[in-house]
């Protein structure tokens, strides 16, 4: 019952009612009699000073922890799966360096929670578990050093980002397929809905003009006989990045196309023609980036809850090792798109162009995205809205997807 006693001795009154009375109605299990492998916390305390401060815990045997700050107020959070607290009473009250008290407890069933309470802005330098050695006891660590309130508030967006991205991008096991099966193809008509996307000063809506595109290129593909071709929407709803990437993996798809049209919003109004897209930390070039922005906003628009960006347009990304690869050949699928559209019809820039474009994420799916012309240009929009160009320019998609799949790279296994 000592973990109970610790919540009641730092927890605010209203707590203690609910703490008593699940402890009355038996509702609560004290940590103690937790499973008998659960991880026992003995001890904990603090050193150092507030040029670094330091947070011990000592534990039964080495455990998986999630260390991670939270502000307003400011706090430490250490959380473990089945830790049992058996620490002397009363600790947890002094004060020393940055720590001005801590309390451990039962956060939810099976999951075992300890709070530091910081003075101020802070970073948590380091943070690890020794294992137990010799007559030593395993030993959680979290080091803490002072900071700004701007770069504390930074570490704080950039940890929310990275558990975002972890958790938009699960993933799915993609199905087990012979190997001479077809390949998959997802096309991806952007927008939708309650997102429009850009339009022209007609009205002519990228929403309905890639859908239509999309449609096309499918009927095209599935004529050859050679692909399966899924479309992420077929029709006017919207659909969030995340969900568009998570589509094109539980399809096991072998290449994703994001389809767009642009738009220029400056005096220049004679921006035209295609532009091939693919993801990249950093972005290739400002328009790249504003253009990844824009595109990264439609959840924004949809009012789906934004990766905690604070300008909501942040667009770069991380990508991981694993994901090279999956980029190579994005980049050989772009290259035979400009390739094949070079000779056809009008292209904005022959030059590829990258940008942190999140609806091409999905690190085991080659993922390109093109923006088929300018809906700001007159003659674009008269382009775009014609069966004549939508029937050619498909073509040539088809062609460049032809070309990517009788590329070695293509076929081999990942
Ligand atoms: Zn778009």
């Amino acid at each position: 019952m000592r973990a109970v006693r610790a919540l009641v001795a730092f927890a605010p009154p209203w707590v203690v009612v609910v703490v008593v009375l699940a402890v009355a109605a038996g509702l609560l299990v004290a940590p103690v009699q937790a499973a008998p492998n659960a991880t026992i916390a003995k001890d904990a305390r603090l050193a150092g000073d507030r040029e670094r401060t330091r947070f011990i815990a000592d534990l039964s045997k080495k455990v998986d922890v999630h260390v991670f700050a939270l502000g307003n107020p400011y706090r430490v959070i250490v959380d473990a799966a089945d830790v049992s607290f058996q620490m002397p009473p009363g600790i947890g009250k002094e004060q020393r360096g940055l720590v001005t008290a801590f309390r451990y407890g039962l956060f939810a069933p099976g999951k075992s929670r300890i709070v530091l309470d910081v003075s101020g802005p802070f970073l948590i330098d380091k943070s690890f578990v020794l294992e137990a050695r010799d007559d030593q006891p395993a030993r959680l660590v979290i080091d803490l050093v002072p900071t700004d309130e701007k770069t504390f508030q930074a570490s704080l967006r950039e940890a929310r980002q990275a558990a975002v991205e972890k958790a938009s991008l699960p993933l799915p096991a993609a199905p087990v397929r012979p190997a001479d099966a077809k390949p998959i193809i997802v096309l991806d008509p952007g927008h939708g809905g309650v997102d429009p996307g850009t339009s022209s000063p007609n009205g002519v809506t990228e929403k309905v003009v890639v859908l239509k595109f999309a449609e096309e290129l499918k009927k095209k593909l599935l004529a050859t006989g050679r692909y399966e071709v899924y479309l992420t929407r077929n029709d006017d709803t919207f659909l969030p990045l995340k969900d568009r990437v998570a589509f094109a993996q539980k399809k096991g798809a072998g290449l994703f196309l994001s389809i767009h049209a642009d738009y220029f919003p400056t005096k220049i109004d004679d921006a035209r023609g295609a532009t091939v897209y693919t993801l990249s930390e950093e972005a290739s070039d400002d328009e790249a980036r504003e253009l990844a922005a824009k595109e990264n906003f439609s959840d924004a628009i949809a009012g789906v809850a934004l990766p905690d960006d604070s300008d909501g347009v942040v667009a770069n990304i991380l990508i991981d090792l694993a994901q090279r690869e999956t980029q190579n050949r994005s980049v050989v699928f772009a290259r035979s798109i400009v390739g094949e559209l070079a000779g056809k019809t009008i292209l904005h820039t022959k030059r590829l162009r990258s940008a942190g474009f999140r609806v091409l994420k999905a690190p085991d799916v080659p993922s390109v995205l093109l923006e088929l012309g300018f809906l700001s240009n007159p003659d674009d929009e008269k382009e775009l809205t014609s069966e004549r160009w939508r029937d050619r320019m498909a073509d040539s998609v088809a062609e460049a997807i032809d070309d990517y799949f009788a590329e070695r790279i293509a076929r081999m296994p990942f």
